[in-house]
């Protein structure tokens, strides 16, 4: 089903030469813009118009590779197949709005054809002309709208099918898409873990060996700070210690002077 709507909206857009780069392209990446003009029998540069064409549209995209020896670019071409379907919806609802626009003049106006001329006015064209035909001569005829109506009615039925398989496509297209997306996302985020873990597995080997290597002389440093801080600390109650015994000093001091 896929393909026909491939074929479908190529058509639209580039005609009846390009029909076949639907099967070309499908479901295939980058494919080299030689094999695409020799597989469509035209030459390159007509192959490039339409594949230029439908990639305003967004239906195709390329990347290129520059020729070493020759130095010119060769274009490698990918269908894109969730826009495509996209372009062909836009345009299945254009028609169907046309469409209905038509229907409903046909339900509510009045229609009037010169059998001989094989051709259509409104009534108000039949009006101003006395239901006589302007160019022949003939006498108007009532279109039988029923005939019309009938017709478009169908179309639009077919469309609308249409449409609706369309749209079917393009979700399950999008939700490929999506789940593709969140793969590629989730595979993001689990390299970063693992990258985060192996950083932090090599911080800390390197912190045990730091701390083997400085331990040796850690050890024998370590001893000394912690004589300093014992000291630092104890500084602080010798000074009580000192207040104290300056206190008492004068004491003994007048303990002395009383012995004296
Ligand atoms: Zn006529």
């Amino acid at each position: 089903m896929q393909i026909n709507f491939l074929r479908e909206i190529i058509e639209k857009i580039s005609g009846k030469n390009a029909i076949e780069l639907a099967d070309i392209l499908f479901n295939k990446k980058n494919v080299n813009e030689f094999l695409i003009a020799k597989k469509l029998s035209l030459t390159i540069n007509q192959t490039r118009r339409i594949l230029y064409c439908l990639s305003d549209f967004g239906l195709v995209s390329f990347i290129r590779k520059k020729d070493k020896r020759k130095g010119w670019y060769t274009y490698f071409w990918t269908l894109n197949i969730g826009r495509a379907l996209k372009v062909l919806h836009k345009e299945i609802d254009e028609e169907i709005n046309q469409l209905e626009h038509q229907l409903k003049s046909r339900q509510v106006k009045r229609f009037y054809t010169c059998k001989t001329c094989v051709k259509e006015v409104n009534e108000e064209t039949a009006l101003i002309n006395n239901f006589i035909c302007k160019e022949c001569g003939s006498v108007y005829k009532l279109n039988e709208n029923k005939k019309a109506i009938n017709e478009l009615n169908s179309k639009l039925n077919f469309l609308k099918k249409e449409r609706q398989e369309v749209e079917k496509e393009i979700k399950i297209i999008d939700e490929k898409e999506q789940k593709a997306k969140q793969r590629k996302e989730k595979r993001e985020i689990d390299i970063k873990k693992a990258e985060r873990k192996k950083k932090a597995v090599i911080r800390k080997k390197e912190r045990e060996k730091e701390a083997k290597r400085a331990g040796k002389k850690l050890k024998k440093k370590k001893k000394p700070k912690k004589k300093k801080q014992k000291k630092i600390k104890k500084k602080k109650p010798k000074k009580k210690a000192k207040k104290k015994a300056v206190k008492k000093k004068p004491k003994k001091k007048f303990k002395k002077k009383r012995k004296k």
